[in-house]
């Protein structure tokens, strides 16, 4: 167990330094972009909680961690399958975007500390709350994961509202997944970036137009009722924090994930150090609380 009263990471890979082969059972290509890799947990009973991530990797093109796009607890997948969306940037990456259904991708994890919906560490606390998933771009992806978790158990939870934050209608993840989201009982409001000039208008998007943070004022919260998830890229954050501020939600009741560039996943290489701690290992996922004593952490 370390400082953050993690027990490390839930069961996957038999060693944490040792990748095991899975088999692509689907890939659904979800914009130009990204692709959702369906694994089959190859009889292995891989269990985590959303916010955790895998190192995934092929031979010659090294590893990179990726979020679980999954739920779990009552929204896991029966045969222990789980699901990484995977957007195209680089080496890697590009490589897995070639890869097909019945091909092999290298993983070991699940590692670092996710939300611990229903555990005993001190990311407890959301049963019986209401949530705002604040999520920004790829954010949605780990967000996904936690989303399907509690919704797999809604009746444990208040009112769930989700705002997602993305740069071109186009490149909206998990639009169709939005409904049945909202068809189980919670409300979506998605905002689009103001296009930068230049850039092509909006394509006849008729929502929202704006950074997340506009839309966080107009919510309707109660503070002492309401756990906020914040996740997307780095700049959001600061505005985001701000935001609730100004809806006078606590610090304890901000939770956030810190997707540091990271090697090893296992505290070992430094890659991801925060002050005194590896966001692998004690993170990706934060009480704001916890982080008032590192200043480089946002
Ligand atoms: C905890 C965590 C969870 C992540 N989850 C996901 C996920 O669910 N899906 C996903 O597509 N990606 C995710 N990432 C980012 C992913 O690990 C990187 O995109 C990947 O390392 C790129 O590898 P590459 O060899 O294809 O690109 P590279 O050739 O290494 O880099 C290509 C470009 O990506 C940038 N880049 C590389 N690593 C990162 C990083 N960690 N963060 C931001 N930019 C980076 C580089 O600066 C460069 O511009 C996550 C990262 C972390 C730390």
């Amino acid at each position: 167990m370390n400082s953050y009263g993690n027990t490390m990471p839930k069961s996957g890979s038999s060693s944490s330094y040792l990748p095991v082969p899975l088999l692509i059972e689907r890939v659904a290509r979800l914009t130009e972009k990204e692709r959702l890799f369906k694994l089959s947990a190859n009889g292995r009973a891989f269990t985590f909680d959303p916010g955790q991530f895998f190192m995934a990797g092929l031979p010659g093109y090294g590893e990179a961690p990726f979020s679980i796009a999954s739920g779990s607890g009552k929204a896991a997948e029966a045969d222990g399958s789980f699901e990484l969306c995977i957007k195209a940037v680089g080496n890697l990456t590009n490589a897995i975007h070639r890869l097909k259904k019945g091909d092999t991708l290298w993983v070991r994890g699940p590692f670092g500390r996710g939300f611990d919906v229903n555990g005993s560490s001190p990311l407890r606390g959301m049963k019986g709350r209401d949530i705002l998933f604040i999520a920004g771009g790829i954010g949605i992806v780990p967000m996904r994961g936690l989303i399907k978790t509690i919704l797999g158990d809604r009746e444990s939870f208040g009112a769930l509202t989700l705002v997602y934050g993305f740069k071109d209608p186009e490149g909206i993840l998990f639009a169709g997944e939005m409904e049945d989201w909202k068809a189980s009982g919670m409300a979506a409001l998605l905002t689009v970036d103001k296009p930068a000039p230049g850039l092509s208008p909006l394509k006849g998007w008729k929502g929202h137009v704006g950074v997340v943070t506009t839309v966080i004022p107009g919510l309707e919260i109660n503070p002492s009722k309401t756990v906020a998830v914040i996740i997307g890229p780095p700049v959001m954050y600061r505005f985001a924090i701000k935001s609730l501020w100004d809806k006078n939600i606590a610090r304890d009741d901000i939770y956030l994930s810190l997707e540091r560039r990271m090697k090893c996943g296992v505290g070992k290489c430094g890659h991801c150090q925060i002050g005194g701690i590896y966001a692998c290992q004690e993170g990706p996922v934060f009480k704001l609380s916890e982080l008032k004593d590192m200043p480089d952490a946002l």
